[in-house]
């Protein structure tokens, strides 16, 4: 299964800020560029090699499973050099005790040299690349701090990785904007080689406190006012449907969209590649520049802090009652809405940020996109049911593109 699809399915997992939220672009929507705010008396937001060295070493000691993964996340991770994550390799290799340990980056592209990428191929990283789609949508949104375009250069970025045969996967965030041309957008990650997808919608509100920070801490009840570029629950729908119907009749098997993969596998009873998904979460956490860790990347808000690894180590603050109950709560905050849903199965009410609205019993809690997965899950259920058959019957669910093709008989 792809790395960065499926990170948070694994067990004890800490993303990592080397730059914090320091970042060369500024991106309208980014919900991680304002976190500097919540360290404005810190002069120097880059994590040190004696904290890296001491997360390295906890992590691996933490870890339930042989394989570990190491995610490097920003801001913009590629604002460290090279040197950084070679001597991250090397504490790996030091406290690895020669188990199977892979890395993962997230990058927006810009700063991609012929340099990084035969480090990232020599090193089988695997790169996920932030795209919004073709030029007129990632322009839109993913901008220079001068507010220049950054297509060209993100787009070099990937001609890059693709020559040095980096293994990598495409980070769209869906917008007001780009969810009204769903195939545009598809077919312009198809075109450019890209087999591993994922969609991010965006859901932000704009919060009324001072704590400044700009974006409502997902503990702020109500909708507030939604951030302009927040994704249309209906629309929401309409992207992911016609993506899908395009998807089940000529991509099942080729092409990997997190969604669709997730959604197979809570059909047919596996874990989903993908937290918001899943019955429960909180075993993904995240670690700032200076050793905060807190409960996700979507919650590095000061009443999601867990700990610090100056003080406490990962396990003690993953596994914390308070973590627990985080993650737990995924579930046992779920409205009536939700318990009755047909759906349940399938979306366990999709991740606690995004749930500020009130369910149809007037119960707080209901996720802001229920109606846009509700219409996606009715839509795709035949073709679920159809390839949850046949990976029962040890055939491959691909068969279902035939099938559709066949007028569904
Ligand atoms: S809060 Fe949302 S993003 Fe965070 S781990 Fe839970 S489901 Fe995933
Ligand atoms: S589709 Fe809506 S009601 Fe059903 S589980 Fe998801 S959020 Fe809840």
């Amino acid at each position: 299964m792809n790395k960065t699809i499926a990170p948070f399915a694994r067990h004890l997992y800490v993303m990592l800020k080397p730059v914090g939220s320091i970042c060369n672009l500024d991106c309208s929507y980014c919900y991680y560029l304002e976190k500097e705010n919540l360290y404005a008396n810190t002069a120097k937001h880059f994590m040190s090699e004696e904290l890296l060295e001491r997360f390295i070493k906890d992590y691996l000691r933490s870890q339930t499973k042989a394989e570990v993964l190491f995610t490097w996340h920003g801001g913009e991770a590629l604002m460290r050099p090279i040197k950084f994550y070679q001597k991250a390799l090397d504490l790996q290799k030091k406290y690895g005790g020669g188990r199977p340990i892979d890395n993962s980056i997230q990058t927006n592209g810009v700063l991609l040299t012929d340099e990084w990428c035969e480090f990232f191929k020599r090193n089988n990283f695997l790169v996920g690349i932030s795209i919004d789609g073709p030029r007129e949508f990632h322009d839109k949104h993913r901008r220079s701090k001068q507010g220049h375009s950054t297509f060209d250069q993100v787009m070099r970025g990937v001609e890059l990785l693709k020559k040095h045969q980096v293994e990598f996967n495409a980070m769209a965030v869906i917008n007001s904007d780009n969810v009204k041309h769903p195939l545009e957008v598809y077919n312009f990650f198809k075109e450019i080689g890209c087999q591993f997808i994922q969609f991010s919608p965006i859901v932000e509100r704009i919060s009324g406190n001072d704590n400044g920070l700009k974006f409502s801490s997902p503990t702020e009840s109500g909708i507030a006012e939604v951030a302009p570029y927040t994704v249309d629950p209906d629309e929401f729908a309409n992207f992911y449907i016609k993506i899908f119907d395009e998807w089940v009749r000529k991509d099942v098997g080729s092409i990997y969209i997190q969604l669709f993969d997730s959604t197979l596998a809570n059909w047919v009873g596996q874990p989903p590649g993908v937290c918001t998904l899943a019955k429960t979460c909180g075993h993904a956490g995240v670690m700032e520049f200076n050793g905060d860790v807190y409960s996700c990347d979507h919650f590095v808000y000061p009443e999601f802090k867990i700990g610090n690894i100056y003080s406490q180590n990962l396990t003690s603050m993953m596994y914390s009652d308070k973590q627990q109950r985080f993650g737990n709560s995924k579930f046992t905050s779920l409205p009536r809405q939700c318990r009755e849903c047909r759906y349940l199965f399938a979306c366990y009410g999709e991740c606690p940020k995004n749930r500020f609205i009130t369910d149809k019993y007037g119960e707080p809690g209901l996720n802001y996109l229920c109606n846009g997965f509700y219409k996606f899950f009715d839509h795709v259920r035949p073709y679920m049911d159809y390839m949850k058959e046949e990976y029962e019957n040890q055939r491959p669910p691909a068969n279902v593109m035939s099938w559709v093709n066949r007028g569904m008989k």
